[in-house]
């Protein structure tokens, strides 16, 4: 079964989800954050790569980013990962 990896654009909170099947995980909306039951939550990727050109990443952001590189290739839109950036500068801490 998947594990994805979701942070908290609100409180900055990552979190991992347990799926029971892939398909599962793609077709389902990020869910609520488990720390402050925010709803603005994203799937954190992946690719590290593309995330290194991101900056700004805590050592936990990071060592959460490598470790689902680890076990999933797949990549965010860079769309999305803009909008992440921009959470990240304007929400937060
Ligand atoms: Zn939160």
């Amino acid at each position: 079964m998947p594990i994805y990896e979701y942070q908290c654009h609100d409180c900055g909170h990552v979190f991992s989800k347990l799926w029971r099947s892939l398909s599962a995980a793609q077709e389902a909306a990020p869910p609520p954050c488990p720390q402050c039951g925010g709803e603005h939550t994203a799937r954190i990727v992946s690719n590290v790569a593309v995330l290194d050109g991101m900056g700004g990443l805590t050592p936990s952001e990071q060592a959460a980013v490598n470790r689902q590189a680890e076990r999933d290739a797949r990549i965010l839109p860079k769309s999305k990962i803009e909008a992440f950036r921009k959470a990240k500068r304007e929400g937060g801490k």
